[in-house]
């Protein structure tokens, strides 16, 4: 059941991914970027994680705690862009108590708006988003196909997976990675793989 639990739960997992891949993503950007990534989140979620232990009602207040602390301590582009993400994720569970493929979808398809509005990037630019939308398109299909939220969250991780991998051919055109122009392409950009990993934590803590 998609419950504050489960939101709790998801946000521990992601935490620990994002602790546990660190040099990975570290190094995914100092190829491409400046090196931080890993570092970046992993302070970020850390602070997130200090606060999990608080009287939380619902899902949504969970993820408007996590969507306050990464835009407060996490520096450079990510942290603003995964705010975001929270934020609006936030504002579309609203305070349901328990969040169902409908609301999943729409919650998903949120946080990638937002992550668009805030660094208008387009698909293909090589950047988070292209993690993002094919989760999205995952979701919505999931929806259509009637599957229960924790089908959708496996559809929707295997396809950012999938998603972060695609951007290995891309030629950044957003982002510190753009500055290197053609010489980006054959390198996977960092901010979709942690996408990829904070995904695979939503459907694996749905499982239990
Ligand atoms: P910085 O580039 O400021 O050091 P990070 O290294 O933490 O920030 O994050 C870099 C990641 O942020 C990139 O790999 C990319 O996925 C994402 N990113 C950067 N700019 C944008 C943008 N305009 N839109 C979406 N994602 C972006
Ligand atoms: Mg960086
Ligand atoms: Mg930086």
């Amino acid at each position: 059941m998609l419950d504050v639990q489960w939101a709790v739960s998801w946000i521990r997992a992601a935490a620990d991914s994002v602790h546990e891949h660190r040099a990975g993503l570290i190094e995914l950007d100092r190829v491409i970027g400046d090196g931080d990534h890993g570092e970046n989140l992993d302070r970020g979620f850390g602070a997130v994680v200090e606060k999990l232990d608080g009287d939380f009602a619902n899902p949504g207040e969970v993820f408007k705690m996590v969507a306050m602390t990464l835009m407060s301590v996490v520096g450079g582009a990510a942290g603003p862009l995964y705010g975001t993400a929270f934020l609006r994720a936030a504002t579309a569970v609203g305070d349901s108590a328990v969040l169902d493929s409908a609301r999943l979808a729409a919650m998903l398809t949120a946080a990638r708006d937002g992550i668009v509005a805030r660094g208008k990037a387009d698909a293909g630019d090589k950047t988070m988003i292209d993690a993002w939308t094919p989760a999205v398109e995952a979701a919505d299909e999931a929806v259509e196909n009637g599957l229960a939220p924790e089908e959708l969250l496996a559809a929707a991780s295997a396809a950012a997976e999938a998603g972060a991998r695609d951007t290995e051919p891309m030629v950044a055109r957003k982002g510190r990675a753009s500055y290197l122009g053609e010489r980006s392409a054959g390198h996977r950009d960092p901010g979709a793989q942690s996408t990829a990993l904070i995904l695979r934590a939503a459907a694996e803590s749905a499982r239990e």
